[in-house]
């Protein structure tokens, strides 16, 4: 197999197994199950390729500051919902709304290109885990 090969198939691997879930795994994540399939795979090869997907527009990373970064198999905007109890994130099936985008537009002059909206709160698990405790 060629170096190009080699490449585009680790790359198809990490694609698939991130489009397959809908946690928004971490690269940690990815790696771990890639690894079932690709033995030898590093982790540094796996941020390699996800940085790649990122700056070709294929997935998102979601980024929260101090936490790992979560990375999403769906590229188009839409909107998230993160637990903070646990730090999962689903996606939230509801649809973008652009005319927040025209409101924002003639506040000042930017050209805006999109927005990002997350809710967050406790997930049905967590909500469970809390009733169980009391
Ligand atoms: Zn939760
Ligand atoms: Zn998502």
């Amino acid at each position: 197999m060629s170096k190009s090969q080699r490449l585009t198939k680790q790359k198809t691997a990490i694609l698939e197994i991130l489009r397959s879930v809908d946690t928004h795994p971490t690269a940690e994540w990815i790696y771990q199950e890639a690894r079932k399939e690709i033995p030898g795979l590093s982790l540094g090869t796996v941020y390699r390729n996800l940085n790649q997907l990122r700056d070709n527009g294929e997935i998102l990373e979601l980024n929260y500051g101090s936490s790992q970064s979560r990375f999403d198999g769906t590229a188009q905007n839409h909107y998230h919902f993160r637990c903070t109890q646990c730090g999962r994130i689903w996606d939230l099936p509801m649809p973008v709304m652009k005319t927040v985008e025209n409101k924002a537009k003639v506040l000042k002059n930017f050209q805006i290109d999109g927005h990002r909206l997350e809710f967050y709160g406790t997930c049905e698990d967590c909500q469970q885990e809390g009733k169980a405790a009391i």
